[in-house]
C-alpha cells in the first residue's frame, strides 16, 4: 500500500478514490476483487499520473475490465446417482502480452468476484516472470472435500465437456490451484484430449509421463522461499536458523516448507482449514512426507500430526500466527493474516513476511508490515515461481523435450532473482525496499507498454 505521507500519494488521492467509485459502481459486491484493484492503484496511480502516455490512454480503467468471461453449468452425478449442477467460470482477463494463462480453483468459496481478483493478479504476476503469458483465472464452486475420487473424475469431464471451446495452447493455458491438484489435471487432459483428439500443452501441472515438467509440483512454495531468501540475502542474511510458521498443508505449503528445511530454517506450524499444528521441534523432512501422504493420498486433517509426533500441539480453529517466528509464509487462501495477526507477528520480531498464496494479507496487515519496516513479500512476486514453471513446461512441450530437474530448478531460481532486482528498482524508497511498490509497477510497465502498442483495441 503505498504510504498517503508520500507527497505523490497524496496529490493522486481524489483521481484514485474517483477511480475505485467506478470500479465499485461497475463490479457491485465483488469485495475481493475491489480490494485487489484498490492494492494495485494504490501503488501505481501515482505513476501513472505522472506518465501522460499511460493516463491519456486510460491504461488502468481498461486493465480492471477483463477481456472475456465465460460462465457455464457443470453437472454430474455423484456416487448415489444424484444428479448436481454447480457452477464454474473461466475468467480471461488479458492476453496483453501472451496467451491467457492461470489456475482452477474448485472451492465453495470460489465465486466470480474471486475469480476476478485472482485473474487480476495473475496479470502482474505473470509479467513480473518476464515470459510472454497472459493473466487468466478459472474454477468452481465445487466442494472436493469428501468426494470419492469418481465423483471428482466426472465432475472433471462435465467441466472440461464446457472448457476445450475456449483454451488452447496459443489462447489460453490452464493449471491446478485449490482443489486442483495433478490429479484433477489428469482426468480434465483426459477428457480434451478425447475431445479435441489431440496432444498438446494446453493444461500445465500434468502429470509426469504426459508431459508435465519436473519441479513444477515443487515451484510455487520454492519460488516463495527462493524469493525470501534473495531478500535476506540483499542485507547479507539468510534463512540458515530461521524459525518459520507457515499457513496451510496444501502443495504450496509443503514445498515451501520443504525448501526452508533445505535452506537450514526451521518450520514450527503447518495448517489446513479446521485448525493448526505446532512442532516447536521442527517439521523437518521425514515428517513433512508423513503431511504429504496424509495430505495428497489420504486426504486427511493436519490433526492427524499430533497422533504421530509427541512434539505437536493442535490447535482447533487457529490460525498460527501467535506463534513467534522470523519468517511467516501464508500459503493456504486470501485473508488470512488480518491487522492483529500482523500486530502480534510484529510484537514477536518477525522479519520477513513471503506470500505464498493469493492476498492471503488483509490491506490493514499490509499496512502494519509496510509500516514496521519489514520485508514484505506480495504473492504476485512471491508465489510467481508456480506459474513460471508452468511457463517452462509449455516450452518444454512446444519443443517435445523434457528439462532435466537441475535445468527447471536453475530456471526457477534465476526467474525469483529477477523478480526480486525489478522489486529493488522500483521499489526503492530512501533505502527502503517496499516490495509491494516495486512489485506492482514492475508487473504494470510491460502489460502498459504492451497496450499502448496495439493502439485502441
Ligand atoms: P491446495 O488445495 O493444495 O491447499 C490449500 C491449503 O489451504 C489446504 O491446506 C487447505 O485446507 C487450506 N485452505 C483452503 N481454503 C482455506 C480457508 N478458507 N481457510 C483456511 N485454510 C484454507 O492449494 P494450493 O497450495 O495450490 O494453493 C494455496 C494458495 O496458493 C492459494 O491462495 C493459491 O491461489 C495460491 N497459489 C497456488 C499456486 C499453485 O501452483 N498451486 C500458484 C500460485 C499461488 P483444507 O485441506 O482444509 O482445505
Amino acid at each position: 500500500m503505498t504510504n498517503v505521507s508520500d507527497p505523490i500519494a497524496k496529490t493522486v488521492q481524489p483521481e484514485l478514490e474517483q477511480f475505485m467509485q467506478g470500479l465499485i459502481k461497475r463490479n457491485p459486491g465483488e469485495m475481493e476483487f475491489h480490494q485487489a484493484v484498490r492494492e494495485v492503484a494504490e501503488s501505481v496511480m501515482p505513476f501513472v499520473m505522472d506518465h501522460a502516455k499511460y493516463r491519456d490512454a486510460q491504461i488502468l480503467e481498461r486493465m480492471t475490465e477483463p477481456d472475456r468471461i465465460v460462465i457455464f453449468r457443470v453437472t454430474w452425478e455423484d456416487d448415489q446417482g444424484s444428479i448436481r449442477a454447480n457452477r464454474a467460470w473461466r475468467v480471461q482477463f488479458s492476453n496483453a502480452i501472451g496467451a491467457y494463462k492461470g489456475g482452477l480453483r474448485f472451492h465453495p468459496t470460489v465465486t466470480l468476484s474471486v475469480l476476478k481478483f485472482l485473474g487480476f493478479e495473475q496479470v502482474f504476476k505473470n509479467s513480473l516472470t518476464g515470459l510472454p503469458m497472459g493473466g487468466a483465472k478459472g474454477g468452481s464452486n465445487f466442494n472436493p472435500r469428501g468426494k470419492s475420487e469418481r465423483e471428482v473424475m466426472r465432475f472433471c469431464q462435465s467441466l472440461m465437456v464446457e472448457l476445450h471451446r475456449h483454451i488452447g495452447e496459443d489462447t489460453d493455458v490452464p493449471a491446478g490451484d485449490i482443489g486442483v491438484g495433478t490429479r484433477e489435471i489428469g482426468f480434465m487432459y483426459g477428457m480434451y484430449k478425447r475431445l479435441e483428439n489431440r496432444v498438446a500443452g494446453v493444461l500445465t501441472g500434468k502429470g509426469l509421463t504426459f508431459g508435465g515438467s519436473l519441479v513444477r509440483m515443487e515451484a510455487t512454495g520454492y519460488g516463495c522461499v527462493y524469493f525470501c531468501e534473495n531478500m535476506l540475502n540483499h542485507r547479507g542474511d539468510s534463512l540458515e536458523s530461521k524459525t518459520v510458521a507457515i499457513s496451510g498443508s496444501g502443495n504450496v505449503a509443503t514445498y515451501a516448507a520443504e525448501k526452508v528445511v533445505q535452506l537450514g530454517g526451521k518450520v514450527v506450524t503447518l495448517a489446513d482449514s479446521d485448525g493448526f499444528i505446532h512442532d516447536p521441534a521442527g517439521i523437518d523432512e521425514q515428517k513433512l512426507e508423513f503431511v504429504k501422504e496424509l495430505k495428497e493420498v489420504r486426504r486427511g486433517r493436519i490433526q492427524e500430526y499430533t497422533e504421530r509426533f509427541a512434539s505437536a500441539t493442535y490447535h482447533e480453529g487457529k490460525r498460527p500466527w501467535g506463534v513467534a517466528c522470523d519468517v511467516a509464509l501464508p500459503c493456504a487462501t486470501q485473508n488470512e493474516l488480518d491487522g492483529d495477526d500482523a500486530r502480534t507477528l510484529l510484537a514477536h520480531g518477525v522479519q520477513v513476511v513471503g506470500e505464498g498464496a493469493n492476498m492471503p494479507v488483509t490491506p490493514e496487515g499490509i499496512r502494519l508490515l509496510l509500516d514496521g519496516k519489514i520485508f514484505y513479500a506480495p504473492g504476485k512476486a512471491a508465489n510467481a515461481g508456480g506459474v513460471a514453471a508452468s511457463g517452462l513446461e509449455q516450452s518444454q512441450n512446444a519443443l517435445r523435450l523434457s528439462w532435466s530437474r537441475d535445468e527447471v530448478d536453475e530456471r526457477l531460481r534465476s526467474i525469483m532473482r529477477e523478480i526480486h532486482d525489478k522489486c529493488v528498482e522500483h521499489g526503492n524508497e530512501n533505502g527502503f525496499i517496499n516490495y509491494q511498490q516495486g512489485a506492482n509497477i514492475a508487473g504494470f510497465v510491460k502489460v502498459a507498454d504492451a497496450m499502448l502498442a496495439y493502439g485502441v483495441v
